[in-house]
């Protein structure tokens, strides 16, 4: 027989086949898995239909060590995963009192009847052990069958991700490590591109089995998830944080950040931290870079103003920019930017003052100024910095791409990193086109 897969991933719902719903919780379980190094084997959707849950789940616990499976746990009648899971694996259903008891508790507090279908979500395999839903009504379940480790949870992805964080993953982690403990983390970087990154980091795991790299893509950001593996967890972590040490080392600037936290996140405690304000005057953008900076709570700790100056005539009214400056270079231009981040800093009184401008395109472009060029200009107490990027991309990605250059400036320059110019990111030195 072929060794079994570490994980299998079973979804379940008629909704995920049509189409209607995206399937993100797989995505979510296989990511989250990698993190204990293991793989998934397969993902396997299935309608609510008692035969197919029933078919899929006998094959997963003969092939794989960890099966986790989504939905059909809810009260309504199409919620069948438990009893077909009874069903499947040769246990009686039993009535837990306790979780019994809760819903019936939840039902009292909002004044409304228990129905025997509510009661159905107390009903677990027998040898399960019951995993709490603390922000839902329906508890998940672990079993045991066959060599197979089983996880039961609801389908509503909220609660799946913490029950998966609270409860799956510890469990998971205590019976399958064995001999070999696991340490993993995310680092994320931006202004390089995936096969740079692995050319200048590959040799790290080439040279060391027990270390793991992987590469991907959140756009405008690449993650790099590192995994090490010992004997023991001081060993493992030790391992850790010398690969984590090496590739901060090689990348510098390039990594943002270790763990979950967006650009945005980070540039937002940063300036918590150093105490510093920021305002800015978005042409391109159109608010979006604002948007990005106040998504975060407390924002108001930071952020000044943002103003969005589309027209000629708002850039000289709200920003001071002289309008000589727009008629002799046109309002895409390194001047009128530096103006722009001044004018917004003198009117604000913020440390800093940022500013974008440029031709998201699709229309708009000319043969000095072709669809993509944005400039960024940034003020602050040590002077004016202003650099053109070449992005050529389409009109979304433009005004992202912008704001994310432009969070990123201020990371840097509250750092006291230099603020890279015409090559970074990704783009294209301005007015050469690429080949
Ligand atoms: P409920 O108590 O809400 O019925 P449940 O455990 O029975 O929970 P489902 O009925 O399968 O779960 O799904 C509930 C909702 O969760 C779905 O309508 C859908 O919006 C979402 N959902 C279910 N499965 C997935 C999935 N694989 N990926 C993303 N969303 C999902
Ligand atoms: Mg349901």
């Amino acid at each position: 027989m072929s060794p079994r897969d570490d994980v299998w991933v079973l979804t379940v719902g008629d909704e995920l086949l049509r189409g209607e719903i995206v399937d993100s919780n797989k995505a979510f379980l296989s990511e989250r898995l990698l993190r204990l190094d293991l793989e998934t084997g397969r993902h396997v959707t299935v309608p609510d239909d008692a035969g197919a849950i029933e078919e899929v789940m006998r094959e997963a616990v003969g092939r794989a060590r960890v099966v986790l499976v989504s939905g059909g746990l809810g009260p309504t009648r199409d919620d069948i995963t438990t009893e077909v899971a009874a069903r499947a694996l040769g246990r009686k259903l039993v009535r837990d009192v306790e979780v019994l008891e809760g819903i019936q508790g939840f039902f009292r507090s909002v004044g409304r009847e228990m129905t025997e279908n509510n009661a159905k979500q107390a009903d677990f395999p027998e040898g399960a052990e019951i995993l709490p839903n603390p922000i839902g009504t329906a508890p998940g379940f672990m079993l045991e069958a066959e060599g197979a480790l089983l996880f039961f949870m609801p389908g509503v992805p909220r609660e799946l991700y913490r029950m998966v964080d609270e409860q799956v993953l510890p469990r998971i982690a205590a019976r399958l490590s064995g001999d070999r403990l696991v340490r993993s983390t995310i680092l994320r970087t931006f202004g390089m591109g995936e096969s740079t990154l692995d050319r200048e980091l590959s040799d790290l795991a080439r040279d060391d089995p027990d270390v793991t790299l992987g590469f991907r893509t959140q756009f405008p950001d690449n993650l790099v998830r590192v995994v090490a593996r010992a004997p023991s967890e001081e060993v493992a972590t030790a391992k850790l944080v010398a690969v984590v040490e090496e590739i901060r080392r090689r990348l510098g600037p390039t990594v943002l950040g270790e763990g979950e936290r967006t650009l945005a996140e980070i540039v937002a405690e940063l300036l918590l931290e150093k105490g510093k304000t920021v305002a800015v005057a978005e042409s391109c953008t159109g608010g979006l870079l604002t948007g990005a900076l106040t998504d975060i709570p407390g924002s108001s700790g930071y952020l000044l103003e943002g103003v969005v100056t589309y027209s000629n005539a708002s850039k000289v009214r709200d920003l001071g920019v002289p309008p000589e400056l727009i008629e002799r270079h046109g309002a895409v231009s390194e001047e009128v930017a530096a103006a722009m981040a001044k004018g917004v800093r003198d009117r604000s009184g913020a440390n800093l003052g940022l500013a974008t401008t440029g031709v998201a395109g699709p229309g708009g472009g000319s043969e000095e100024k072709p669809v993509g060029t944005v400039v960024i200009g940034l003020s602050d107490a040590e002077g004016t910095v202003v650099h053109r990027y070449q992005l050529m991309r389409d009109r979304t990605r433009n005004r992202e791409l912008a704001v994310h250059v432009a969070l990123e400036w201020i990371r840097r320059r509250v750092l006291g990193i230099e603020i890279p110019g015409e090559t970074f990111p990704r783009a294209t030195p301005a007015g050469r086109r690429p080949a």
